[in-house]
């Protein structure tokens, strides 16, 4: 199965310039969802994860059923006001626009290994948020995993060196 052909891309969405990945076009085809996610838990199986974490929105679309997958907890990160119960916060910047990203407290424990997922690897901006929040929880960022990595924003450097797999690369 070629995944490209399931995604589309727009061109000037949501500003003139970014050539916009569509996944929603391959999340609607059952089989082609499915396989995804089965080819990320096939690279990702032998890597010692205690749970995933994955930014909103598109982050729970790849990362939950990852984490069936590979049989590990999920853990959300949210934008901020949406967590009910004490949470820590940082900002980021976007390929197109600025926010804050908030995690419960609680929601590692010291110590445990925590894989990131997030449907796009673009500047790195969310992930390198995810990565910071998930230290200060005293977690240790083990690895993260993109449906896609937007090459030529080299996205990678801007993770502390952390291990990085991405299924598909434009
Ligand atoms: P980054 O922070 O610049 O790496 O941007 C990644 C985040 O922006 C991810 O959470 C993506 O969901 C979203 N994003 C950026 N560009 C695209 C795109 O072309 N298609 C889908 N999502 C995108």
């Amino acid at each position: 199965m070629n995944f490209k052909d399931y995604i589309r891309v727009i061109e000037d969405f949501p500003q003139p310039g970014i050539s916009f990945k569509d996944i929603t076009t391959l999340l609607r085809d059952g089989q082609a969802y499915k396989a995804v996610i089965e080819e990320l838990a096939r690279h990702l199986k032998d890597k010692e994860i205690d749970c995933i974490a994955g930014p909103e929105a598109r982050g729970f679309v790849i990362g939950a059923p990852l984490a069936i997958a590979l049989g590990v907890g999920f853990v959300p990160i949210r934008k901020s006001g949406k967590l009910p119960g004490a949470t820590i916060e940082a900002d980021y910047a976007l390929e197109y626009g600025k926010d804050k990203l908030a995690m419960h407290d609680d929601a590692i424990a010291p110590g445990q290994k925590v894989l990131i997922a997030d449907d796009l690897l673009a500047t790195g901006g969310t992930i390198a948020t995810s990565i910071n929040l998930v230290k200060q929880l005293g977690g240790e960022v083990v690895g993260a995993a993109f449906l896609i990595e937007l090459l030529e924003l080299n996205g990678r450097e801007k993770l502390d060196g952390i291990e990085v797999f991405s299924l598909l690369q434009y």
